[in-house]
């Protein structure tokens, strides 16, 4: 990690902190997600290790590019873009109530699909897609999907998974009882139907 210098700290999560660096060589911005896998249960710690394997593995525009990942002294290190533009909940709320043109909701909409067609693609579950975990570029234009905290690998695409994860607000009906799931489960309508519901 001495190959970076930190600026800020722009995120803080149940299992660690998440900093705006630089690259000392290039000045480069990045951003690191600093896990602390001392107090974390096993599970958690495999899910941790699981986000890095993941992320490594997409190479997309509507996803957060994952640069390098690295573990010393019980800390584990995710090295990725830096989203000029903050998470997606953060813009909502900057908004004040005041309305998203449609067009805006559309383009987001659909590169979050893109993103999220990527993913499945790839027989990848992101289990815990929601504002919070959709990162826009600087100038608010592109969206990105990140925060494969949960994520998981189905062993093909039709299988279902049983697990139950995800947000409270954010989960759907299937989920909720508890039934069989697949990536169909995990499209954003519930956070784009609350969006849509802002504008019109
Ligand atoms: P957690 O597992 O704690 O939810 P996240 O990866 O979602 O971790 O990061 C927490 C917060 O940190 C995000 O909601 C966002 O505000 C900020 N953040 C994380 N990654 C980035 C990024 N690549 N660019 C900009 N902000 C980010
Ligand atoms: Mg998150």
């Amino acid at each position: 990690m001495d190959k970076y210098e930190i600026i800020k700290m722009i995120g803080e999560g149940a299992f660690g902190k998440v900093f705006l660096a630089k690259g000392k060589v290039d000045n480069h911005q990045s951003v690191i997600k600093e896990i602390n896998l001392t107090k974390m249960p096993v599970k958690e710690k495999e899910a941790s290790q699981k986000e890095v394997i993941l992320l490594a593995k997409m190479k997309h525009p509507n996803i957060v590019t994952f640069y390098s990942s690295l573990q010393e002294k019980n800390k584990l290190y995710i090295v990725m873009e830096y989203c000029g533009g903050g998470d997606l909940m953060r813009r909502i709320n900057m908004q004040r109530g005041v309305l998203f043109d449609e067009d805006q909701i559309l383009a987001w909409f659909v590169q979050i699909s893109l993103g999220l067609k990527h993913i499945h693609d790839r027989k990848v579950l992101h289990r815990d897609i929601k504002a919070q975990n959709i990162f826009l570029s600087n100038n608010g234009m592109v969206a990105k999907l990140g925060d494969f905290g949960i994520a998981r690998m189905l062993n093909n695409t039709m299988e279902l998974a049983r697990t139950c994860v995800g947000t409270p607000y954010y989960l759907s009906p299937e989920i909720c009882e508890n039934r069989p799931y697949n990536n169909k489960t995990y499209v954003c309508k519930y956070m784009f139907a609350w969006m849509l519901s802002s504008t019109i």
